[in-house]
């Protein structure tokens, strides 16, 4: 390619030709009645069921009748994505098609984030999985995983391109809060074609400002005072990652349960911890049932946070990943900290 030119999406570069092809193959080579399930991580986040509302509705269009789109653990969708175009298509876990033709998976990079839907795959569905982690390990029969693309609505929107499906407010809708909570409200962009590709979705009509505010800037009472106790008990490290600083918090069931929030409210804490100038390092562990936690990690570059993931059996992206810990919020930063050394970027 001429190297004054940018690809007009994210995907078309790193997944290639005869994957874009076998994908499209899968979707046509099923009846329009036929069982197609869509899944998406556990514990979704805006670009999990935005990708993969935004396709179930693409192929409603297409006359697909028979849709059903879920994810692992407790059917709790977050407040700010109940209202999602394609949501009448969310089932329970245990609702799912126990042996659909088609299975399609959004943002997962490994099985362990399928719960216990890794059960539906290895039967005789045809999975095929759009995602954009390097950690992906391929699992699926047909694998479009691309880790320049911004979000993973970014590979949906190409596939449905190429299955020709005319892209509505609806769909924009989905791909718009993956594309946006992906890339921090476009504060982690690299590339031009994110903003193409935004104003591709703008331009079906949608309200960039209204969808920005119900998704980032909406929250009850009680979570903005738990946000406020949380983030007053962080601590800085600054010896921690060879001296570029670590910055750290957490957040209990209990104090979830004193503010009557539910988990998802903590999704948002990292973004304070990793303004601090003081740490190159953010890290958030939050107690999701009691004992095990989520933690999320964010580095501003001098630390491959998604190598500190992998080897505590977790995932994600060099600048921001995650791992699921057992026992006391200072025992999972003793294990974090020599990791931290382990993999200076
Ligand atoms: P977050 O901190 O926003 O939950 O996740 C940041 C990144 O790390 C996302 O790309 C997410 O997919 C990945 N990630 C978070 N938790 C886990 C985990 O437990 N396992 C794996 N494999 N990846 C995770
Ligand atoms: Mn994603």
């Amino acid at each position: 390619m001429d190297p004054g030119r940018t690809p007009v999406t994210g995907s078309a570069a790193a997944v290639d030709e005869a994957a874009w092809a076998s994908a499209v193959a899968a979707v046509r080579g099923v009846p329009l009645d036929a069982e197609v399930q869509l899944i998406c991580h556990v514990n979704p986040d805006g670009d999990a069921l935005g990708s993969m509302l935004g396709f179930a509705l693409g192929l409603r269009r297409l006359g697909f009748t028979r849709l059903r789109a879920t994810f692992p653990g407790e059917f709790d969708v977050p407040e700010p994505y109940r209202a999602l175009p394609g949501s009448d298509l969310l089932v329970p876990e245990q609702e799912a098609y126990r042996s659909a033709p088609l299975i399609l998976i959004f943002d997962v990079a490994a099985e362990s984030r399928l719960g216990a839907l890794a059960s539906l795959l290895g039967g005789v569905s045809r999975v095929v999985v759009l995602d954009h982690h390097a950690s992906n390990t391929d699992f699926g029969d047909v694998n479009l995983v691309d880790p320049g693309a911004a979000a993973t609505s970014v590979v949906a929107d190409e596939l449905l391109t190429r299955l020709g499906v005319p892209l509505d407010a609806e769909i924009a809708e989905c791909l718009y809060v993956a594309l946006t909570t992906d890339t921090g409200s476009f504060k982690f962009v690299r590339t031009p074609a994110v903003h193409t590709l935004a104003a591709r979705l703008i331009a079906t009509g949608i309200s960039a400002a209204d969808i920005a505010r119900r998704t980032f800037d909406t929250r009850p009472f009680g979570a903005m005072k738990l946000t406020g106790e949380v983030l007053g008990r962080a601590v800085l490290d600054r010896s921690a990652a060879g001296g570029h600083g670590l910055a750290w918090t957490y957040a209990t069931t209990a104090d979830l349960e004193r503010h009557n929030q539910r988990p998802y409210v903590l999704d948002a804490l990292i973004d304070p911890i990793r303004g601090v100038a003081e740490a190159d390092v953010a890290v958030v562990i939050k107690e999701l049932t009691p004992g095990e936690w989520a933690v999320s990690l964010r580095s501003k570059g001098a630390v491959d946070v998604s190598a500190v993931a992998v080897a505590l059996g977790g995932g994600g992206h060099r600048l921001a990943a995650g791992f699921t810990a057992h026992g006391e919020p200072e025992d999972v930063i003793m294990r974090i900290r020599p990791l931290l050394d382990a993999h200076l970027a």
